[in-house]
């Protein structure tokens, strides 16, 4: 096992209800800023449980996050925080409202631009305003942990950045929001949550037994749960189980003490930036024409990977390999998320505009090796058509 440090202190809220618990979650003086998205929380009842609870605080509001949400619209909510002397956010939705909120909290203390936060790698974030979420989309697992990826419109590109000053200082949770989330959206969070544990788990072996051993339950569970999302949409536990899934995966558990991947992330964010593809729709793409390319690095855990979470036994090890990749390609298909680039109407012409990007934004050294160069990245866009 590898040295790790690992840190959490977002305490989550989580179950039915639970929203209510607002009212002591949220400090009692704070000047709160609500922040949500394009208006599910409206349609759906979240919003109105939400300001049931905050009933006796200070609450002002900042809607219109879009996903994959922008530089450009959160320096909006950063003028109006500034302006309004807010000190408590509270993000209500999924991942891009959160994201965005944390790039909010940021940057409403920084002098500097805050788009220097990518540049520096987050160096020069001294401070944080404190913030809470409500999670409506199982998927980023942002809601429990300190990183976001941000979109600036005017130039194409999705950065990331992370700092433990952004970590929420409360998540609730209840399953029951997930219930009016459009079918493209649960298939989205399953694919999400499976690529971020792969990312950690499908790498090469330090003998991390329990840390696959998790990183494996929570893909069983997301292949038994997945599909039954999408079938009974009002099924509580199984809601509720995809829902504390998509928070593991990426919350620092698995993470610790092992090598990490994230080639796939990185190559899917061009993909967006430039295409527009929801997030999940390029690891659908990118996740099995990477483990593909990469089988040889990956041999020992693409093994292990097949036994253990799909139960492939029979065959030659490329054969048992070929088998797991091609059951994983297919589990993303069954949750309704396209893995190959024509399903979005793309082709070949993607090829050179993406590996461009990657060279401008210094991605060349991807991967738990850092041999991830243009080259193979070219391999793997190749795959992907
Ligand atoms: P999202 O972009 O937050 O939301 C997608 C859509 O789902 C929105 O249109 C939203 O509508 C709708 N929606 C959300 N909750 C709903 C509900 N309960 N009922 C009906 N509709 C609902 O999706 P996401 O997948 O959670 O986030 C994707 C972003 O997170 C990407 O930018 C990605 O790069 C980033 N990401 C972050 C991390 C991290 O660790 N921080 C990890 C992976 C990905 P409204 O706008 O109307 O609410
Ligand atoms: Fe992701």
């Amino acid at each position: 096992m590898l040295n790790f440090d690992f840190y959490n202190p977002t305490r989550i809220v989580f179950g039915e209800g639970q929203i209510a618990k607002l009212r002591d979650l949220v400090p009692q003086q704070a000047r709160v800023l609500v922040l949500y998205g394009g208006g599910s929380i409206r349609a759906n009842g979240v919003y109105d449980q939400v300001k049931a609870a905050l009933s006796q605080h200070t609450v002002f509001e900042f809607g219109g996050i879009e996903p994959n949400p922008t530089y450009e619209t959160l320096m909006k909510a950063i003028a109006l925080v500034k302006a309004e002397r807010i000190d408590f956010l509270l993000a209500v939705g999924g991942g891009s409202v959160i994201d965005g909120t944390k790039f909010v909290a940021a940057g409403a203390t920084m002098d500097d631009d805050p788009w220097t936060i990518f540049e520096k790698r987050a160096a020069n974030v001294q401070a944080a305003l404190p913030f809470g979420a409500v999670l409506t989309l199982p998927a980023t697992g942002s809601e429990m942990n300190s990183g976001g990826v941000i979109t600036r419109k005017a130039t194409h590109e999705k950065f990331a950045f992370g700092t433990p000053l952004v970590f929420p200082k409360f998540s609730v949770l209840d399953p029951t929001t997930t219930y009016t989330l459009p079918p493209r959206q649960v298939g989205n969070g399953i694919v999400d949550a499976f690529v971020h544990t792969m990312e950690q788990y499908l790498t090469y072996p330090v003998n991390a037994k329990v840390q696959d051993r998790f990183a494996e339950g929570l893909l069983l569970t997301l292949i038994e749960e997945g599909p039954r999302a999408l079938a009974e949409p009002h099924d509580y536990d199984v809601r509720a189980n995809l829902m504390w899934t998509a928070t593991l995966a990426l919350n620092g558990l698995i993470g610790a003490g092992v090598p990490q991947d994230w080639a796939t992330h990185m190559v899917g964010h061009e993909l967006t930036a430039l295409y527009g593809l929801d997030h999940a729709q390029t690891l659908a793409v990118v996740l099995p024409a990477m483990l593909r390319v990469r089988r040889e690095a990956k041999r020992a855990k693409l093994l292990q990977y097949a036994e253990r979470v799909w139960h492939i036994t029979e065959g030659s090890e490329n054969d048992r390999i070929e088998q797991a990749i091609a059951r994983t390609e297919a589990f993303f298909r069954e949750v309704g998320v396209g893995t190959r680039l024509p399903d979005y109407q793309l082709g070949r012409e993607v090829i050179e505009p993406v590996l461009k990007a990657l060279e401008a934004h210094r991605m060349v050294k991807l991967g738990e090796k850092r041999d991830v160069n243009l080259e193979v990245s070219r391999k793997v866009l190749e795959l992907c058509l």
